[in-house]
C-alpha cells in the first residue's frame, strides 16, 4: 500500500472481489502482489537475486527487499530408522563442533551449528537436531517453513525402505531439496550402486549418473566423508540464495517448548528474519514474553541471534507450541495485546471444534462449560459390582451441582456392551467404567460412533475427572 499509495483498504477490497479474505497484517505471495499490481497498472519488480527468497519464504516481505543478506542453510535429517540419522548428527557435532571449543560443552536446545569453510570462507549450517519426520511434518502441518535443505540418509546395507520413500515425499511437497547421504559405507555388505538405483527408481537420480541429485557417500560411524557432505549442503544453499533481512524486529518459529522446573517456560526460537535480542517483547502463539536471557547451542549466554539461527530463550509467560510463529513487537504493551487477543481467538476456535465435533467427550464436555455452556452432563455408568455403583452414585449426588447437572441415564452391574455405547451416542453421554471390561465391539463400536469411554478403578480419580469436566477444569489433551 505504502509503495504503490493505493489506501490498505482499497487493496483489500479489490482481493475481496476476488475471492480473497485478507486481513491488514497478512503477507501476501508474489503472485497476488503481482495481480494487484496489474489492477492498478503498475508492474513489480524483482531483482533477480530476490524472486528466491520471496518464492521461498513467508517470513519476508516486500519491506526487506532492500536490506537482505545471505544466511545460513537450516538442514533437518531425514530417513529410514536404523540409517544413521542420529549417529550422522552426533558425529558431525562432534567434529565440528567440540574442537577447540572450550571445554566442549555442548547443550541440547533442538538446533546446532557448525562452522565450515567454503571456497576459503568461514560459512555456516544450522542443523535441527529432531531427527526424523515426525517433527519436521508436525511442524508442516501447522504451516510452519524451517527447513531449506534435507539431508535424506540412506544405509548401504539395507537400501530404500518405506520411511525413505515417506521422506521423499515430505521433503517433495514442502519443496525442499534433497541431498543424499548414503551411509555405512564402512560396511563390507555396502553397495552404493544399489542404493542409487533404488533412488533413481524413486525420482532421485545422482549426479554421476547423469541425474540432479548430489549424493555423498558417508561412514557416520566413522566420520568419513562428512567434511564432503557440509560441503554439498553449502552448494545447494549457494543455487537456493538464501537470504533474509538482519536489520529488522525478529521473527521466526518455535522449534521446542517446554516446562523447565527451575526456569519456567523455555523455547528454542529459529529466527528466520530480524535479529532477536535481549530485552525484545515477543509473542510466540499466543504466548507474550520479554526475553530475559538467551543461550545457544554451545551453552553461552548470547545478546543477539541473526537470521537462521537457533537460540534457547527465558522470559515466557506461558509454553508455546513447536510449529508456533513468533514475533517481535516494538512495544511491551503491544505485544502484550496481540498475545491476549491470540489466546482469545485460540479458545474461540476451540471452542468451534468441540461443538462441531460429534465426539461427546469429557475434555470437549469440560471446555463448554469453562464457556458456561454446559447445563446437563450425561453419563452411563458400568461397575463390576452393585455394590461398586451404588457406592458410585452416591458419591457423585454429592458432587456440587448448582451449574451444571449430573443425569446418569444408566447404571448397571457388568461388562460395557455396545448397547450402552449405542445409548451414549444417541444421547451424548460419556460412558464411565469401574473396575469392569469392554464386551467384544464396544471398542469399535465407540470408535465408530465417536463415544468418550472412561476406564477406572479407583473412585476418586473418576469423581475428580467428572469434577474436574464439571468445571471446565480438565485438560483439554486428555
Ligand atoms: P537412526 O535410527 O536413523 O537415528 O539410526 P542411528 O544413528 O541410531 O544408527 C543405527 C545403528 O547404525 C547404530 O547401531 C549405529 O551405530 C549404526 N550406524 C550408524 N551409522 C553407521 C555407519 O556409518 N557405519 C556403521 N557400520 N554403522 C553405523
Amino acid at each position: 500500500s505504502e509503495l504503490m499509495k493505493v489506501p490498505e483498504t482499497e487493496i483489500i477490497r479489490t482481493l475481496f472481489f476476488k475471492g480473497m479474505a485478507v486481513n491488514i497484517t497478512q503477507t501476501l505471495d508474489v503472485d497476488t502482489i503481482e495481480m494487484i499490481a496489474r489492477d492498478f497498472d503498475m508492474t513489480v519488480e524483482t531483482p533477480s537475486t530476490q524472486s528466491a527468497a520471496i518464492k521461498t519464504t513467508e517470513m519476508i516481505d516486500v519491506s526487506d527487499w532492500e536490506s537482505l543478506q545471505r544466511r545460513p542453510p537450516v538442514v533437518t535429517i531425514m530417513g529410514h530408522v536404523d540409517h544413521g540419522k542420529t549417529t550422522l548428527l552426533d558425529s558431525i557435532r562432534k567434529t565440528k563442533v567440540a574442537q577447540g571449543e572450550a571445554g566442549g560443552i555442548t547443550q541440547h536446545i533442538g538446533a546446532y551449528h557448525v562452522d565450515v569453510e567454503h571456497n576459503g570462507k568461514p560459512e555456516q549450517i544450522v542443523f535441527l537436531d529432531t531427527p526424523g519426520h515426525e517433527a519436521f511434518t508436525a511442524m508442516r502441518a501447522r504451516g510452519a517453513r524451517v527447513t531449506d535443505i534435507a539431508v535424506l540418509v540412506v544405509a548401504a546395507d539395507d537400501g530404500v525402505q518405506p520411511q525413505t520413500k515417506e521422506a521423499i515425499s515430505h521433503a517433495r511437497a514442502a519443496e525442499v531439496p534433497i541431498v543424499v547421504a548414503i551411509n555405512k559405507v564402512d560396511k563390507p555388505s555396502a553397495n552404493p550402486d544399489r542404493i542409487k538405483q533404488e533412488l533413481t527408481e524413486q525420482g532421485l537420480v545422482a549426479e554421476d549418473w547423469g541425474g540432479e541429485t548430489i549424493m555423498v557417500p558417508v561412514s557416520a560411524l566413522r566420520g568419513e566423508n562428512l567434511d564432503n557432505l557440509l560441503e554439498m549442503i553449502l552448494l545447494v544453499a549457494e543455487v537456493e540464495e538464501l537470504v533474509a533481512n538482519p536489520d529488522r524486529l525478529a521473527k521466526g518459529t518455535v522449534i521446542e517448548a517446554n516446562l523447565d522446573r527451575t526456569k519456567g517456560p523455555v523455547a528454542t526460537l529459529l529466527v528466520q528474519n530480524g535479529t532477536l535480542r535481549v530485552g525484545n517483547s515477543i509473542v510466540a502463539g499466543s504466548v507474550f514474553g520479554k526475553i530475559r536471557a538467551m543461550i545457544d547451542d554451545r551453552g553461552q549466554k548470547v545478546e543477539a541471534a541473526t537470521p537462521s539461527f537457533a537460540v534457547e530463550i527465558l522470559g515466557l509467560s506461558d509454553v508455546p507450541a513447536a510449529g508456533d510463529e513468533f514475533d517481535v513487537y516494538e512495544s511491551e504493551k503491544e505485544a502484550r495485546s496481540i498475545a491476549d487477543q491470540r489466546a482469545i481467538e485460540q479458545r474461540n476456535t476451540r471452542l468451534q471444534q468441540a461443538l462441531s465435533s460429534r465426539r461427546v467427550s469429557l475434555s470437549t464436555l469440560s471446555i463448554q462449560a469453562q464457556e458456561g455452556q454446559l447445563k446437563e452432563l450425561n453419563l452411563i455408568l458400568k461397575a463390576d459390582v452393585q455394590g461398586s455403583v451404588e457406592a458410585i452414585l452416591g458419591a457423585l449426588k454429592q458432587l456440587p451441582q448448582n451449574e451444571v447437572q449430573i443425569r446418569v441415564l444408566l447404571a448397571s452391574p457388568g461388562e460395557i456392551t455396545e448397547t450402552d455405547v449405542d445409548l451414549a451416542a444417541a444421547s451424548g453421554a460419556v460412558v464411565v467404567g469401574f473396575n469392569t471390561t469392554l464386551a467384544s465391539g464396544a471398542r469399535a463400536s465407540a470408535d465408530r460412533e465417536g463415544v468418550d469411554i472412561r476406564d477406572y478403578n479407583i473412585i476418586y480419580k473418576l469423581l475428580d475427572d467428572i469434577q474436574g469436566a464439571m468445571e471446565g477444569l480438565l485438560d483439554p489433551e486428555e
